[in-house]
């Protein structure tokens, strides 16, 4: 970290009356955790780190500073995790991300990335006659998909969310009241990668903060009440060209007009990676228990392998260009992927994945262009199109038995990932109460 970009965050903490800030991460079980540093001693932790526990030591990168606009007075950077002697933890997730990124640029790309997030609005709401009974998240609205009226019901806390994201360089492009009752979509535009990531945990603390300070809960957990609609975090990529000189330098490197769906080889053969490893890649994707009662079929969350020009049933889907800005606007979506993942591992687990497939030549087989869930199983088989895993424990058995996934991720941050969600699911297989499972997830993400 330079003394300039130390000096600048500094100019920013005494002129912006900053007196706390907190040095964030996301760990393995994709909960947000941080420690904060007064400002009086901000110099010292910026160039050495903030001590957690052992192993532990946050290290803050000065370029993701922000002001809290849902907290007064407090400021944030996302940190890495380091080892206390500085050098990279085998575990952090945020390294992990960068790794994957350098590996992608030795191969002449970069990416652009968007998390794509939904989530519920709502208040939350104990049981005082039964306090064994989980508490349940009562939503703001029961609008309809798209309907005004959750425009209106969800103004003042929409404005207010959509203030403190520009705030923090968070651009706002679309927002709209979801299908779910007290479901909202705001999405955010795509970012270099990594900033992406960085985004997306300053974009979870935001609606929960914005949320808190009004009195209400938001929640972006996949399922926060079992019978609405999930929360998906559709996750957005396209690879840019810069290993080229001259024209295709700096282009979109899955665009091509002359393909009927717009996508170049180089986007089948990465539709190919993520196909080949999707079993494996959702167990970081979708990373909780709760992640698997949103991945059913004809919920637009996705519940096979299999890819589609704009199939919204499709794990991955070819959005199609927009009109104006054909050869920029090419991307691969995500569709099984939530907040529940940890954002570093996931699409750093998602960049490796197509990357295989770029360096593999892997062919995705036929586009699926109809919703999956209507065809029958022969056909389903004829075109490799299978159910993907239906719960954590079987993600996780598909993660365990990728070779290039596990390596990748290393020794020490495999195990350590594995332990923690398979200790997840155990706890979770001893209460058949969907609503004590929706419970521990809203209250968590
Ligand atoms: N709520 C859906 C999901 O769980 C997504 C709906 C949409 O396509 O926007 O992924
Ligand atoms: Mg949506």
């Amino acid at each position: 970290m330079t003394d300039g970009a130390i000096e600048t965050v500094l100019g920013r903490t005494s002129q912006e009356e900053i007196r706390l800030v907190r040095f964030l991460y996301a760990d393995h079980g994709g909960i947000i955790r941080g420690k904060a540093s007064g400002t009086a001693r901000l110099r010292e932790r910026m160039s050495s780190g903030i001590g957690h526990t052992m192993a532990m030591m946050a290290m803050p990168d000065p370029e993701t500073f922000v002001t809290l606009p849902y907290a007064p007075g407090a400021g944030a950077m996302l940190a890495d995790l380091v080892k206390p002697d500085g050098s990279p933890w085998e575990a952090c997730p945020r390294t992990f991300l960068k790794q994957a990124l350098a590996e992608l640029a030795g191969e002449g790309y970069s990416m652009q990335a968007a998390f794509e997030p939904e989530f519920t609005v709502g208040v939350r709401e104990t049981s005082p006659a039964a306090p064994t009974i989980p508490d349940r998240l009562i939503p703001i609205d029961d609008s309809l998909c798209y309907s005004s009226t959750g425009f209106h019901q969800g103004h003042e806390f929409a404005m207010e969310l959509v203030a403190a994201m520009e705030e923090q360089g968070l651009e706002v492009e679309h927002y709209y009241p979801e299908l779910g009752h007290g479901q909202h979509e705001l999405s955010i535009r795509h970012a270099e990668a990594l900033r992406a990531a960085d985004n997306h945990v300053l974009y979870r603390e935001t609606v929960r903060g914005v949320a808190f300070r009004r009195g209400l809960w938001a929640s972006l957990a996949p399922k926060p009440i079992p019978d609405q609609a999930g929360n998906g975090t559709h996750l957005h990529a396209s690879l840019i060209d810069i290993g080229s000189e001259g024209a295709s330098a700096g282009r979109n490197a899955f665009a091509d007009a002359t393909d009927p769906n717009g996508l170049s080889r180089v986007g089948y053969h990465f539709i190919g990676g993520l196909l080949a490893h999707l079993p494996a890649l959702v167990a970081l994707t979708c990373a909780s228990v709760n992640s698997y009662r949103r991945l059913t079929p004809q919920m637009w969350a996705s519940a096979y392998t299999c890819y589609g020009m704009d199939n919204r049933e499709a794990a991955i889907r070819i959005c199609s260009p927009l009109r104006g800005d054909p050869a920029s606007s090419v991307n691969l979506e995500l569709k099984p992927s939530d907040s529940s993942a940890n954002p570093y591992l996931a699409l750093g687990a998602l960049v490796y994945a197509g990357l295989d497939g770029i360096r593999g030549k892997l062919d995705p087989g036929e586009a699926v262009n109809v919703d999956p869930a209507t065809l029958t199983d022969a056909e389903r088989a004829a075109g490799n199109t299978h159910r993907l895993p239906a719960s954590l424990n079987a993600a996780l058995d598909a993660l365990a038995a990728d070779e290039l996934l596990m390596d990748l991720l290393g020794p020490l941050r495999s195990t350590a990932y594995l332990a923690v969600k398979r200790s997840e699911a155990a706890h979770f297989s001893h209460s058949t109460d969907p609503y004590y499972e929706c419970f521990e997830h809203f209250t968590k993400i």
